[in-house]
């Protein structure tokens, strides 16, 4: 593997997200969902539900909430999270 294709091995904590691969920062935010502690994750059902209503809302831009600028994918997948609008 040459020096340009190589993974970096260390996470740049202190990033912007323009500083960063957006391919690579989506992928990372889908592994982090996918990874998250049963414990506090949302089961599939109530993570569907919670997007399909999203994908409703008005405040739904780019996949991001204008109500409260959370991505909607990360924040419908915590079990605790609510919508700022009561939505679900
Ligand atoms: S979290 Fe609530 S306010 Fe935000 S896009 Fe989803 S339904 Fe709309």
């Amino acid at each position: 593997m040459d020096a340009k294709t190589e993974e970096p091995k260390v996470r740049c904590r202190k990033c912007l997200i323009r500083e960063m691969d957006k391919e690579k920062y989506f992928a990372n935010m889908y592994e982090y969902i996918a990874h998250l502690d049963e414990d506090i994750k949302a089961p599939i059902e109530v993570y569907e539900k919670r997007l399909a209503v999203c994908k409703t809302c008005d405040y739904l831009e780019e996949g991001m909430c204008r109500a409260c600028g959370c991505f909607v994918e990360l924040r419908a997948a915590v079990k605790s999270n609510i919508c700022s609008y009561n939505k679900w």
